[in-house]
């Protein structure tokens, strides 16, 4: 050990989902722990996110008495995950690590002091399968007051929420324009935002509440933290992982690490030479994940024989990048668009071809895989007057008011009739008119014969809850029409080195790199090609991270 500058029990690179879940293990355990970030801020793509977790039969279901079990959760998974040779990480022995871990790592979390607790809906996105759950297995952070960070708190990576308000406020105060409970709730953050400018309160939601809270946990109980300090090298000795090489005052620093390495350092998202490799036909500057989401520990761990799997999956987020919001660091997502009332998806033929209201992984997918035959990146949301003047669009408020530079840059189509929006389209108008008519046949029929949109929860949970007899399901059939250009966008790539149940790292041979961990977004997700639900990415970044320190701090000795 005598080569390295610096020794810890435990060395974690990049600050993501799982590295301080994995920290906290370690600390637990009276190991030290040293987090290498390569940014300036900490908490990666997870602080920009969501902060949702699925975690099948969790503590906090048991507490508000909704029904889940293991045997549950593993049909879910067989059903949606399953075993397929082109998803090698999504084993069974590493689903059932998960199904049994994930409320552990949750009870672990709770008692550490981390303020956890759920959406009260948002059903799996494939619900309708054996193990399905309707009310959804998601675990949220509760609001957090950034300034219990200290000097901390201006490096953690800001959140895309602009009020105090956690993510389930924020979705029904998308229905502001339409339920008294939305204006009533907007009072109650109108509310919160005063008390906070009296009180000097600071609150964060969501993803960086999740991240806040962890920084804070993290800090709190000893883990060694620096920002700025990418690592470029992985140091192996006699076939294992020993440490690592960062870079401190310009100078490379070697860092060992007893028990081992974790790379929790994110995906390749923003690394478009990557993505020409594994996902041709994607684009970087289509991504919402954090800017050191450059993929090159994943490219580290492969120098020292990792395999690699599932590289060509992404979380697909459907996106439309309205003009000025093309370099925003979270495009406006257009998830509900095309589920909801009165809004479908076509390609460029005019065609509908998917169930608008499914996962938006699948949704990315479907576009891509559609691409292949019919040109359909990117395809046309098209809807009319009833959705314009009912939903959001874009992040803009319902109505016909939209910023002038939609229309004049041509991003915003609209047209008097179904034909004139399908030139300006330029898309066939009897296709585009036929299409149509076969929608506006089953609004009326409240039954999509061809895609089935509405049969599960999930597609109804999209839509608008006020919206008779379908929350999904509308006419489009009331002038003006209009259209706005639908891209594969993403939050995240999905593969990554391939790991094992106990998140080794392990090499193509299916042998273990003794001493390397991974975790997150650079590790081949054991979700394989499928998006079960809410929060199916930080679910597994935690677990994982929980699982791989419960592992090394058993020791590992060189
Ligand atoms: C707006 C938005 C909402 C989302 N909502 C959700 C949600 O609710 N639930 C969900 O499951 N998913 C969500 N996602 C996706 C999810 O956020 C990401 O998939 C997930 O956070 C990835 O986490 P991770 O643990 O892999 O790494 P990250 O959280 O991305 O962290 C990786 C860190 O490693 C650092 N790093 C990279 N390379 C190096 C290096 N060489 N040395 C040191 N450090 C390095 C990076 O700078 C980064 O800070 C959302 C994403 C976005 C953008």
């Amino acid at each position: 050990m005598s080569n390295f500058e610096e020794t810890f029990d435990f060395v974690v690179v990049g600050s993501g989902g799982g590295s301080m879940c994995a920290a906290l293990v370690m600390r637990e355990a009276g190991k030290s722990v040293l987090i290498l970030e390569k940014t300036s801020l900490v908490g990666g793509t997870t602080a920009r996110s969501g902060g949702v977790m699925w975690i099948p039969n969790n503590p906090i279901m048991k507490r508000h008495g909704i029904e889940d079990s293991p045997e549950k959760a593993m049909a879910y998974l067989d059903n949606i995950v399953g075993d397929h040779a082109d998803a090698p990480a999504a084993t069974r022995a590493r689903r059932q690590a998960y199904v049994t871990e994930a409320p552990r790592m949750v009870d672990f979390l709770l008692g550490q002091g981390i303020r956890l607790t759920r959406v009260s809906s948002w059903p799996d996105y494939y619900d309708e399968r054996p193990g399905g759950s309707v009310p959804g297995r998601t675990v949220v952070a509760e609001m957090f007051d950034a300034n219990l960070l200290g000097p901390w708190k201006n490096k953690l990576r800001p959140g895309f929420l602009p009020a105090p308000a956690m993510l389930e406020e924020f979705m029904r105060l998308a229905r502001l324009h339409q339920s008294w409970s939305a204006k009533l709730l907007a009072l109650r953050v109108g509310l919160r935002i005063i008390a906070a400018k009296l009180t000097g309160k600071h609150w964060l939601s969501a993803g960086t509440a999740l991240q806040g809270q962890m920084l804070h946990v993290a800090l709190q109980t000893g883990v060694e933290i620096r920002t700025e300090m990418p690592v470029h090298e992985l140091i192996e000795a006699a076939g294992q992982v020993t440490g690592v090489i960062t870079v401190k005052d310009g100078q490379p620093w070697r860092v060992g690490a007893r028990h081992g390495v974790l790379v929790n350092a994110g995906g390749f998202a923003h690394n478009q030479r990557m993505r020409d490799i594994y996902q041709p036909g994607t684009s970087a500057k289509w991504t919402n994940a954090a800017p050191g989401d450059t993929g090159e520990m994943i490219e580290e761990m492969m120098r020292l024989g990792a395999a690699v799997g599932q590289m060509e999956e992404m979380v697909g987020y459907q996106t439309t990048l309205a003009p000025g919001t093309e370099n925003n660091d979270v495009k406006p997502p257009v998830q509900s668009l095309t589920a909801a009332p009165h809004a479908i998806l076509v390609d460029q033929s005019g065609v509908r071809y998917m169930n608008e209201g499914g996962s938006y992984m699948a949704y990315c997918k479907g576009m891509l895989e559609r691409n292949k035959s019919v040109p359909a990146v990117p395809s046309w949301a098209v809807f009319d007057s009833q959705y314009i003047r009912t939903y959001m669009l874009a992040g803009t408020r319902p109505g016909r008011k939209k910023p002038k530079s939609w229309y004049d840059e041509g991003y915003l189509r609209e047209a008097a009739t179904i034909e004139e929006l399908a030139h300006r389209i330029s898309v066939e108008p009897v296709a585009l008119k036929a299409t149509i008519e076969r929608f506006n046949v089953f609004v009326a029929g409240n039954k999509d014969d061809d895609f089935h949109r509405g049969d599960r929860a999930y597609d109804r949970w999209l839509g608008d809850p006020f919206h008779k007899p379908s929350q999904t399901l509308g006419t489009i059939a009331q002038p003006p029409f209009y259209a706005v250009p639908v891209v594969p966008g993403d939050v995240s790539t999905f593969g990554g080195v391939m790991t094992d149940e106990h998140a080794r790292v392990l090499r193509t041979d299916s042998s273990v790199i003794p001493g390397l961990y991974a975790c997150g977004t650079s590790s081949a997700s054991m979700m394989g090609r499928a998006y079960p639900g809410a929060g199916s990415s930080i679910g597994p970044s935690f677990v994982w991270g929980f699982v791989a320190a419960k592992h090394a701090k058993e020791g590992l000795p060189f």
